[in-house]
């Protein structure tokens, strides 16, 4: 019998596995997982409720939301796409909600339900699961290194048996420490890739974090904590990084979906700079002369321009944004001259602020980095060098902006692989 082994149980590696021996019963399929349970990230994804997909309803171009692997997912997501993702899981039994922004959650807002549906999938398929064995080497001619979790035990110890499911049991011919299947799909997400395949030659782009908020020189800002601005567009001085949509201030500086959709674009550059650099801020994300217009026609009355402001600006947010143009708090718009128009046009469309840090979101992050795109078929996602290697995840050079998109990357890179196995 043909083996395949899976290197890694979390999101892309058990759909991989479920799908594969669902489809080739002839094999048989084997998931090596380091940690003491599979799929421990995929659990507390979307705060716990799971954002596992997006209808891609609102997405005007894929590289808007993968700002890196956009072509492959092109592609992919012919093949395997968010309604065959939905079609998949339905199919086991679970139901879906989408939200008016485009996320699908499962209706019982669970992120458990689709762990468990994963499990029982992979143990009605025959999958072979073993928690607690953690792969250190994977070879050109596929021998994968491993060690168990009761390598680190006192010999008498049990083996963590009460994390492996059912159907799964120790395969035969593996008391060592390293076996040769007949192929090997990658699975590890993010962070230990570099080591495992250090000796296979494979290129991989280094690792940085995507999707966080940043922190900011104290400017004010912290004084409007919790106000959200919608409409907004950031940028970086000096780049052609730009992004669009609702911000929200908080103590350290800024976050909401403006903001990480920014430190995802713009992940490689901020990490290059420490993190370091001028946030410009177009507070109506509008155009400097209809902005202008606007306030024209409020200066032509006798208020004071502190008490009356566009609408879409709230009333204290307004109200340090005059400061910062140098206005005084009492000052009429019929005071204010053609000088002081400008000065207010300007912050209101191209506001700076220094950025001195980044900061986490809710604990949630993507690196982005890993296998370059380049090494791998991407028909098949099968290494161009090392027959017999595939690689599906986000051990793969993709990731995406929030929104479901990071997990329809790992299920359609999941689909391909199991779909291309041909041993
Ligand atoms: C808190 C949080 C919330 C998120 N929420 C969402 C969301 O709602 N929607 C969304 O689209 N995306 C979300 N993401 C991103 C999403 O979780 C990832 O994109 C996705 O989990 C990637 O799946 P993966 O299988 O490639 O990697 P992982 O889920 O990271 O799984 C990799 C597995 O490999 C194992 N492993 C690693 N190295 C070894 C080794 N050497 N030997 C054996 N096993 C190994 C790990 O223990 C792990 O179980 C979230 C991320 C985080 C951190």
């Amino acid at each position: 019998m043909n083996r395949v082994v899976i290197i890694g149980g979390g999101a892309a590696g058990c759909f991989c596995a479920a799908e594969l021996a669902r489809l080739r019963p002839d094999l048989r399929v084997s998931v090596f997982e380091a940690a003491a349970r599979p799929m421990m990230k995929l659990a507390v994804t979307g705060g716990g409720r799971c954002n596992i997909t997006n209808s891609f309803e609102r997405v005007s171009s894929l590289a808007e939301v993968y700002p890196r692997g956009d072509k492959l997912m092109k592609r992919l997501l012919h093949s395997f796409g968010p309604a065959d993702c939905l079609r998949w899981f339905e199919e086991h039994g679970v139901r879906f909600v989408t939200q008016p922004d485009g996320c699908v959650f499962p209706a019982s807002q669970d992120a458990m339900q689709i762990v468990h549906t994963l499990e029982r999938a992979m143990c009605d398929a025959g999958v072979q699961l073993f928690c607690g064995r953690k792969v250190t080497a994977v070879d050109k001619d596929l021998t994968v290194h491993y060690t168990d979790a009761s390598d680190h035990r006192p010999a008498d110890s049990a083996l963590p048996n009460a994390s492996v499911k059912p159907g799964a049991s120790v395969m035969p011919g593996l008391t060592g420490h390293l076996t040769r299947p007949d192929a090997v799909i990658v699975t590890t997400g993010g962070a230990t890739a570099a080591k495992l395949l250090a000796g296979t030659g494979i290129e991989l782009i280094p690792d940085v974090p995507s999707l966080f908020t940043l922190k900011i020189a104290d400017s004010g800002l912290s004084s409007l904590m919790g106000t959200v601005v919608e409409n907004v567009a950031l940028g970086l001085a000096g780049t052609r990084f730009r992004s669009h949509g609702t911000l929200l201030l908080t103590d350290w500086g800024v976050s909401g979906p403006a903001t990480l959709r920014l430190s995802s674009y713009a992940a490689r550059w901020l990490a290059e700079n420490q993190y370091h650099g001028s946030l410009l801020v177009n507070w109506m994300d509008s155009a400097e002369a209809p902005v202008r217009e606007r306030l024209s026609a409020m200066s032509e009355g006798l208020r004071t321009v502190s008490n009356s402001h566009p609408s879409e600006l709230s009333d204290r947010l307004w109200k340090m944004l005059v400061e910062r143009a140098g206005i005084r708090a009492d000052a009429r718009w019929s005071e204010l001259g053609s000088k002081g128009l400008s000065r207010l046009v300007n912050i209101l469309t191209a506001d700076t602020y220094e950025i001195t840090g980044r900061a986490r979101f809710k604990e949630e992050f993507v690196t982005c980095g890993g296998v370059s795109l380049a090494e791998v078929r991407p028909d098949t996602l099968e290494s161009r060098g090392i027959p017999g290697l595939f690689f599906a995840g986000e051990v793969l050079d993709i990731d995406a902006v929030t929104g479901g998109f990071n997990l329809q990357a790992a299920w359609s890179t999941a689909w391909t692989v199991a779909h291309a196995i041909n041993v």
